[in-house]
């Protein structure tokens, strides 16, 4: 079988910078119609999208905030009235705001929550609604809809420093499970991928110099992973070659969960 997204449309949120940006660009080389979906940030959304029709793809960034209901709405609107229809969600937006515990703020508690876990939610129940309005479409896909939640490692990894950030993962796991399990007949998919540390505006501190060589005694292959690493694992999951694959969260972080403290230990 070979991997096409071809006549398909697909909404990345986060989409202007770092693991979106990569995955819309993936999408779309895939055969994909994109929706490109930015925050703040315009320019690198709208150059993303022109440079994908250059190439003879189809792509539309459109503003949002993953955060509010109207946003998210529009959006799903937006990649609907463009293209004819929504096959696949990258719910990919987050954020960090980090304290230690006994200082973190209210608002940064809420902050990270706000995006990282609600707006996981609306976007996969607009996307969830538009796929029953729309139906089954046999002729370009096994699956009725594909959901995929961006996670992380540390949905399983305690984070010293991050407990908003690590709560929220953890809350996207079960979130992404119990989605599944509620429409899976319906033949939607619903996964999760949870990314280790992968060079980003996000972790820019960690991923550079000393942090960063400090970083590899965490990943036992060897090296920080590439934004195309996330893409290609997000591509594979769209399509139809993983099409028995659902509820489950494919890591993709060189084996920084396979708790790599314990290789010299004992
Ligand atoms: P990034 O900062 O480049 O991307 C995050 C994107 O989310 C940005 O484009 C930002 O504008 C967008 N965003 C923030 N708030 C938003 C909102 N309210 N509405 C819509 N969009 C919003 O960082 P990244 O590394 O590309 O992160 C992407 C995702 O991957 C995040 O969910 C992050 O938690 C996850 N992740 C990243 C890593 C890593 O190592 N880079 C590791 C694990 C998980």
């Amino acid at each position: 079988m070979m991997l096409s997204l071809e006549k398909q449309v697909a909404l990345v949120t986060g989409a202007s910078s770092g693991l979106g940006y990569a995955c819309a660009e993936a999408l779309a080389e895939a055969g994909a119609s994109v929706v490109i979906n930015y925050h703040s940030q315009a320019e690198p959304a709208d150059e993303l999208a022109s440079r994908i029709r250059d190439r003879g793809g189809e792509a539309i960034s459109v503003k949002g905030d993953v955060s509010k209901e109207a946003d998210v709405d529009n959006l799903i609107e937006h990649a609907v009235d463009r293209f004819g229809s929504l096959d696949i969600l990258v719910a990919n937006s987050g954020l960090q705001k980090d304290a230690a515990f006994a200082d973190m703020t209210l608002e940064q508690w809420n902050g990270v929550l706000d995006v990282n876990l609600t707006g996981q939610f609306l976007c996969a129940r607009a996307a969830l609604r538009q796929f029953r309005r729309q139906g089954a479409r046999p002729d370009v896909s096994r699956a009725m809809g594909k959901i995929i939640h961006m996670s992380s490692v540390h949905q399983l990894i305690p984070w010293a420093g991050h407990a908003n950030y690590a709560a929220s993962k953890g809350g996207v796991d079960l979130l992404m499970r119990t989605l599944a399990q509620e429409v899976g007949e319906e033949r939607i998919r619903v996964n999760s991928i949870a990314p280790g540390a992968i060079a980003t505006a996000i972790n820019e501190e960690n991923t550079q110099g000393d942090a960063g060589k400090k970083l590899l005694e965490l990943i036992p292959y060897g090296r920080v992973g590439e934004p195309q690493d996330v893409a290609n694992a997000v591509v594979w999951l769209a399509s139809d070659l993983s099409d028995y694959v659902h509820g489950t969260t494919l890591f993709i972080d060189g084996g920084m969960s396979l708790y790599p403290g314990f290789r010299n230990n004992g």
